[in-house]
């Protein structure tokens, strides 16, 4: 059996697989794979199933899907699994360093003194204590972001409409009434026809002036010029983004945009989570031996 690592995991990883057959990073032995690995950077769409007539397994360490086909995987019989509990902490920590990255200036602070300047003055920080945090999306990885947000003595509110009671939130019916009340704002969304474009013109004008956004979910959840129109006017204080409408972005439109602070789609990527991932993949492998 030929096991295929088609994007970066953890460098032990291999060792780990090595009793379940041959391990190899070489893509050009797509042709024989009978499991490939992939995280976010590989696409395996119609043409990437049909130029692999061994695959019998595909795992995606990490959440979403989105970059499978799926449909074509289930009709030519091929098993597609995640890891999906696995990244939840991690993501957690990144959308909390963000929020606080934003609204404390750490970014422009530093910039500033490397510039050799003093902008004391300039800069007033905001706290997190008592304020609201608005979750879209109030599941694994926004548990996790709730849990540390009541540790800050944040309040905490969530629009999930597949999600009746949260320990952790007040679910608010309707995605308006979330906006409306909320100091800062943390998406944690899969990409779908519903969510594609959910934070835009439209939806932006619920906000309250001077709230702050976070989007560790997925990128196309936002419209970008929208959101950058929004950072502009003051509507919005700032905005922390880790995931982009392409990994690179082809065209960044924040660059230029006040109060952003930019991640290059790190929010799975701590060393733990990736050692967690290769815990699950190896039973995953184990399992479909069997
Ligand atoms: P999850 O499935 O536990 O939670 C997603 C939640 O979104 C669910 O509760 C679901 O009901 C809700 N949802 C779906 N459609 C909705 C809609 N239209 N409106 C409001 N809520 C809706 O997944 P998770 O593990 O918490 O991960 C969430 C997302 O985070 C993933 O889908 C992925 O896109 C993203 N993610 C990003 C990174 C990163 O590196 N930044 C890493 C892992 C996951």
């Amino acid at each position: 059996m030929l096991i295929l690592l088609s994007d970066a995991f953890d460098p032990g990883l291999p060792d780990k697989l090595e009793k379940f057959g041959e391990v190899t990073d070489d893509k050009e032995r797509l042709a024989e794979a009978e499991v490939v690995l992939i995280r976010s950077k590989t696409k395996v769409t119609k043409e990437y199933i049909d130029s692999a007539p061994n695959l019998k397994l595909v795992i995606r360490g990490g959440v979403g899907l989105d970059n499978v086909d799926l449909v074509y995987a289930k009709e030519k019989g091929i098993t597609v699994h995640n890891t999906a509990a696995a990244s939840s902490v991690a993501v957690a920590e990144l959308a909390f360093a963000l929020m606080i990255a934003t609204t404390n200036h750490v970014v422009v602070a530093d910039k500033s003194m490397r510039e050799g300047q003093w902008i004391k003055k300039q800069l007033k920080r905001t706290e997190l204590y008592k304020k609201t945090l608005g979750i879209i999306g109030m599941g694994r990885i926004a548990t996790e972001l709730a849990i540390r947000a009541k540790a800050f003595g944040m309040e905490i509110v969530a629009y999930d409409p597949f999600v009746e009671q949260s320990d952790y939130a007040e679910m608010k019916p309707t995605l308006q009434e979330l906006l409306e009340v909320s100091d800062y704002v943390s998406m944690h969304l899969p990409l779908t026809d519903d969510t594609k474009g959910l934070i835009n013109a439209e939806t932006l004008k619920y906000f309250k002036d001077g709230a702050y956004l976070i989007n560790t979910g997925r990128g196309k959840t936002i419209v970008e010029e929208d959101v950058v129109e929004a950072l502009k006017s003051g509507k919005l204080k700032g905005f922390g983004n880790d995931v982009w409408y392409s990994d690179p972005p082809e065209k960044n439109p924040f660059i230029d945009a006040p109060n952003v602070t930019m991640i290059p789609h790190l929010g799975a990527s701590t060393k733990e989570n990736l050692l967690r991932i290769g815990d699950i993949i190896e039973e995953l492998i184990g399992e479909y031996i069997k």
